[in-house]
C-alpha cells in the first residue's frame, strides 16, 4: 500500500509528539510513527519532576498520553509499527528534493512524504559482557520501572553514576530490602539533588570505583562478581548477592537505518547545525556533507548533550516549523 502524505514524523517521544502538534496545526496533517517503544524512553523513568506544567511532578505515561491526544486533537494520524527501511531523496540541483521520502513500515506500507521528521530516540546501553545477556530477563534489566515491582523485598544492583542511575536506586529503593550502586568513577556524575537522594538513603549502598566483572547464579541472576580499582595496585574482587541487576550507563541513538543518507557523529547522533533540525547527506569521516532537503531531525537522535524531554520537546517544535516552511516552499 502506498500512502502519500505531506509531511511524516518517526517516533512517539516528546520530540515526535511535539513536531505533530506543530505540524497539525500548520494544517500539514501529520502521519506519525509509533515506533517500537511507545512514548519513547521517558515511559521506562519513574516520574517528570521537571517537565513545566506540572508543578507536583507527572507519572511518564500520562505525560506521554496527554501529549498524543494534543497531537490527536490537531489532527495527526497515528501509525502503530516499526520503520523497517528508508529510500530520502538526496539528489538536488535546486536545493530541493524533487521527488517524495520514501518510508517503509513493516517492509510493507510504502510512505511517501515531502518531509520526514526523525524523532527515534536512544536506547539504554549494556555493559557488553557475555552473562548478561544469559540472564536478559531473567534479573538482567535495563528499566526499573517496568521491572522493580518483581524485585520486592529484595536484594538489587544498579549500574552507573548519572542521574539515571540515582533515579532507579532510589525508585527501587522504595521496593526492595537493599540496593547496591556499582559506579565506576570515585564520585556520582548526577546532578547534586539526585546524588544527596542516593547517599542519605539507607537501603543504598554505593559501591565506588567497582566493575562488574560477571552474573553468576543458576538460571536466574543470584549474584555478581566485581572488582575493585581495575588495574591499581590495591585491585580487589568481591562478590554480592544480588536478584536483579539494573544497567543505567547511558543511551545509543536510534539512527542506524538513516546511515546511508544522512550525517551522523561518530557516536551516531544525527549532524544538525546549532540553529536548525536540518539533516545533512554523510560524507567522509563521519563529518557533514550537503543539505538533505525535507530531512529534519529532533530530539535524542540529534542531541549527545542535554538529552532532556524538554529539549526534545523544543526541537520537535522546531522541526515541524521547519518542515512547515520547506513544503510552503516546494
Ligand atoms: P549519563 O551518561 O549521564 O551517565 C552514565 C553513567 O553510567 C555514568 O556514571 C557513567 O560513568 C556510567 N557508565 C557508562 N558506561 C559504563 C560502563 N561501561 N561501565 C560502568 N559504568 C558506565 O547517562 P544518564 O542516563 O544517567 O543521563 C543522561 C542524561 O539524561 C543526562 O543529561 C542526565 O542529566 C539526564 N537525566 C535527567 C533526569 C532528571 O533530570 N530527572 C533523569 C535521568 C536522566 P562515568 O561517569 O565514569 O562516565
Amino acid at each position: 500500500m502506498v500512502n502519500r502524505v505531506k509531511c511524516l514524523i518517526i517516533g512517539s517521544g516528546p520530540a515526535g509528539y511535539t513536531a505533530a502538534i506543530y505540524a497539525g496545526r500548520a494544517n500539514l496533517a501529520p502521519v506519525l510513527i509509533e515506533g517500537p517503544q511507545l512514548g519513547g524512553q521517558l515511559t521506562t523513568t519513574t516520574e517528570v519532576e521537571n517537565f513545566p506544567g506540572y508543578p507536583d511532578g507527572v507519572e511518564p505515561f500520562q505525560m506521554m498520553d496527554d501529549m498524543r491526544r494534543q497531537a490527536e486533537r490537531f489532527g495527526t494520524q497515528f501509525v502503530s509499527g516499526v520503520v523497517t527501511k528508508v529510500n530520502f531523496q538526496t539528489t538536488s540541483n535546486t536545493g530541493k528534493a524533487r521527488k517524495p521520502h520514501q518510508v517503509w513500515v513493516e517492509d510493507t506500507d510504502l510512505y511517501e512524504a515531502d518531509a520526514v521528521i526523525i524523532a527515534t530516540g536512544a536506547s539504554a546501553k549494556y555493559l557488553g559482557i557475555e552473562s548478561e545477556r544469559t540472564y536478559k530477563g531473567r534479573g538482567v534489566s535495563a528499566c526499573a520501572t517496568c521491572d522493580g515491582f518483581f524485585y520486592r523485598k529484595k536484594t538489587v544492583a544498579v549500574v552507573g553514576g548519572g542521574d539515571t542511575a540515582c533515579e532507579e536506586a532510589n525508585y527501587l529503593a522504595g521496593l526492595c530490602e537493599k540496593v547496591y550502586m556499582i559506579v565506576r568513577k570515585p564520585y556520582l556524575r548526577a546532578s547534586e539533588i539526585m546524588q544527596q537522594r542516593v547517599l542519605n538513603n539507607p537501603k543504598i549502598e554505593v559501591l565506588f570505583e567497582h566493575n562488574t566483572l560477571q552474573l553468576t547464579g543458576e538460571g536466574k541472576v543470584q549474584g555478581a562478581d566485581l572488582i575493585y580499582r581495575k588495574g591499581e595496585p590495591d585491585e580487589a574482587t568481591k562478590h554480592i548477592a544480588i536478584d536483579g541487576f539494573f544497567l543505567a550507563i547511558g543511551h545509543h541513538p536510534n539512527t542506524e537505518l538513516f546511515k546511508d543518507f544522512i550525517a551522523r557523529d561518530p557516536e551516531g547522533y544525527i549532524i544538525t547545525h546549532d540553529d536548525s533540525t536540518q539533516c545533512y547527506t554523510p560524507s567522509l569521516e563521519g563529518r557533514a556533507g550537503e543539505r538533505l532537503p525535507g530531512v529534519f531531525a529532533a530530539g535524542d537522535c540529534a542531541d549527545p548533550h542535554y538529552r532532556q524531554a524538554i529539549v526534545a520537546a523544543g526541537s520537535g517544535a522546531k522541526a515541524a516549523i521547519e518542515a512547515d516552511k520547506y513544503i510552503k516552499s516546494l
